[in-house]
């Protein structure tokens, strides 16, 4: 279980998260949800400790992570950041770099019992001997988040996981993190811009607008009134077979 407590954070003197409070559950995924520059990626890195809040704490399992080394870190949070550089490694090779804050010097068999585990889980398996140039975007992916999934996590930080990928690699991904989150009991936390799709498959909203938690709960939370307040968009909202639609009002 994750739990930020009244988080604040400045990039050199300005101000870009106030005051942020949040919980997120295992087996749940909770989309973050803002339009771009409302401080998302910056709370996402908090909670992976590449950044410091300047007040406020976060806390994973009820522990305060100011006291967690940074390398055990690693062992709790799976962090899938937006962009990565692709290196001239093999998919097996990239999933085992997973396991390297297990180990100083050696892999053991468990670790690669464990690479193998995950490429099954993620449907990868096929894959595991190519390159990663010789990837397409959704299986590319798809790797990420197993390397993540190799360290164990307890928390996966998902940011726009869906980004630049064609409508069926977008839903195969969500029903991956779907299946990810509630199989292995993780909590989930995503950067979504796409309201419908994370309507679709997240428990939890937060919406954040400059900085603060605009409106925050269940899927009851996405009315056009939050939604245009925070996207400045005139949208409609649809509910269809117990999802909300949201539809700009053109
Ligand atoms: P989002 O993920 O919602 O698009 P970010 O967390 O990336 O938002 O950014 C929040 C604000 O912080 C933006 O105004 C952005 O310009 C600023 N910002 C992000 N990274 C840095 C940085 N390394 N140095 C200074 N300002 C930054």
């Amino acid at each position: 279980m994750l739990k930020i407590d009244n988080i604040s954070f400045s990039y050199n003197n300005k101000k870009v998260l106030k005051s942020i409070s949040l919980n997120a559950k295992n087996t749940e995924i909770t989309a973050l949800l803002g339009k771009n520059g409302s401080g998302k990626t910056t709370l996402l890195k908090i909670v992976n400790k590449f950044l410091k809040a300047d007040s406020g704490q976060v806390f994973i399992d009820n522990k305060d992570i100011n006291y967690i080394r940074r390398k055990d870190i690693a062992k709790l949070v799976g962090y899938c950041p937006q962009q990565t550089t692709h290196v001239m490694l093999t998919v097996y090779e990239t999933v085992l770099c997973g396991r390297i804050v297990y180990n100083k010097y050696f892999l053991s068999k468990k670790d690669r019992e464990i690479v193998d585990k995950t490429l099954e889980f993620t449907g990868l398996k096929d894959f595991s001997h190519r390159n990663l140039n010789q990837l397409s975007g959704g299986e590319f992916q798809k790797v990420i988040i197993a390397r993540a999934l190799a360290q164990k996590p307890k928390i996966l930080l998902l940011d726009e996981p869906i980004n630049n990928l064609d409508i069926k690699s977008q839903y195969d991904m969500m029903n991956l993190i779907l299946k990810i989150t509630k199989e292995l009991e993780i909590t989930t936390v995503i950067v979504l811009h796409d309201i419908n799709i994370a309507s679709k498959y997240a428990d939890r909203f937060i919406i954040l607008n400059n900085g603060c938690v605009m409106a925050s709960g269940n899927q009851d939370i996405l009315t056009s009134e939050v939604i245009e307040k925070a996207f400045n968009i005139k949208v409609e909202v649809k509910y269809i077979n117990n999802n909300s639609f949201i539809l700009p009002a053109t």
